[in-house]
């Protein structure tokens, strides 16, 4: 029992007025039982149950709700089917309680056909319509221009010989030209060291010729004459020693070999390739030259020095073959202490100056 008990006492003397009261310890409730118990299903809850005791009927606790169980839908089925203008619907029944529930389907694609298009050009852009063969629904899609294409055209490298080009701009799909190319500049030759083709002589410039390296091309560029030995400048030909008297043109015989027999005197030589008369007989040309019997003088001389033949005691024979002696330009004292039997044989044609040029001497 769940109360405490009491127990009354009296005295068991007759007409004693004294009574006696003891408490007694409550049993408690030992035999429980649950009611109202409930299996949740599919489309309820369920309940745990409530707890009695089964002595004195009293409710000891009270039990709390179960939740329901999921619905064993099965695999659906279509109950209208979905178009491309209005959306579908699937039925799913509860295999244990018979419960639907209806879930909407998606609306198919619509099947576009395109009907019109215009490509787009590099500047603008195209379109497309397209209509479905089912609802005719349009769809107009936009063809995005994609701008030109740049190229080049016509380009040219500049070289030393023709100006080059940048080449022009143009649009490789639609061939508009773009923009106008730049013209190059030639650009320089490229010079190499050059080359003596002509050799400067005394009488004629020489040329040096320059190639580029890059073309053909070549530049002449003259070189001046040579200048001809200065007065002075020394020749030793056949033992005879000559000077330059006029540059380019003329020599003096300014000495001879002291042992020599017979010297001619040349019309001309010719040294470091110029071709020089020989104009005159220097004053100690032969002098003192004991050997000496027999001279020829060249057609060219217009001069014989005083004392050119002084002391050669042995000279016989003079042939001059030049016409060009005058009084100022020779004379005997070109001859003096000569042998005594010196002969100056002359040309025809002067026979009768030079023997006035040479008056005392033996002319023929
Ligand atoms: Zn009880
Ligand atoms: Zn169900
Ligand atoms: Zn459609
Ligand atoms: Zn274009
Ligand atoms: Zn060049």
């Amino acid at each position: 029992m769940y109360n405490n008990g009491r127990k009354k006492y009296c005295c068991a003397y007759t007409n004693c007025p004294y009574k006696k009261t003891e408490s007694l310890k409550a049993t408690g409730h030992k035999n429980k039982e649950t009611r109202n118990y409930k299996k949740p299903t599919c489309k309820y809850e369920g309940y745990t149950g409530d707890t009695y005791c089964k002595d004195c009927g009293t409710l000891l606790s009270s039990g709390k709700p179960t939740k329901k169980f999921d619905h064993d839908w099965n695999s659906g089925t279509v109950t209208k089917k979905a178009t491309c203008k209005e959306e579908g619907s699937v039925t799913y029944t509860c295999e244990n309680c018979g419960e639907t529930e209806t879930v909407s389907t998606k609306k198919t694609k619509h099947d576009y056909r395109e009907e019109q298009h215009k490509n787009a050009t590099c500047t603008e852009n195209g379109y497309s319509i397209s209509v479905c063969q089912v609802c005719n629904d349009k769809k107009k899609e936009e063809i995005v221009a994609k701008g030109h294409s740049k190229g080049i055209r016509n380009k040219t490298t500049a070289t030393c010989k023709a100006e080059g080009y940048t080449g022009d701009t143009y649009c490789r799909t639609c061939k508009t030209l773009l923009e106008e190319g730049k013209i190059l500049p030639k650009l320089e030759h490229q010079w190499n060291d050059g080359t003596v083709t002509k050799r400067a002589t005394y009488e004629t410039a020489g040329e040096l010729t320059y190639r580029c390296r890059k073309c053909a091309a070549k530049r002449i560029i003259s070189i001046e004459k040579l200048a001809y030995p200065k007065v002075g400048t020394s020749y030793t030909i056949s033992g005879n020693e000559y000077k330059v008297s006029k540059p380019g043109a003329e020599v003096i015989l300014v000495k001879t070999s002291k042992t020599t027999k017979n010297v001619t005197v040349p019309a001309q030589i010719y040294a470091q390739g110029i071709t020089y008369k020989v104009t005159s007989i220097g004053a100690k040309a032969f002098n003192n030259n004991k050997n000496l019997t027999k001279v020829t003088i060249g057609t060219n001389i217009v001069e014989i020095n005083s004392n050119a033949f002084f002391n050669c005691k042995n000279l016989k024979t003079v042939t001059i073959k030049s016409v060009y002696l005058t009084r100022k330009t020779a004379n005997k004292k070109a001859f003096k202490n000569a042998h005594k039997k010196l002969v100056i044989r002359v040309p025809k044609k002067v026979k009768k100056i030079y023997k006035k040029i040479f008056k005392g001497l033996k002319v023929k």
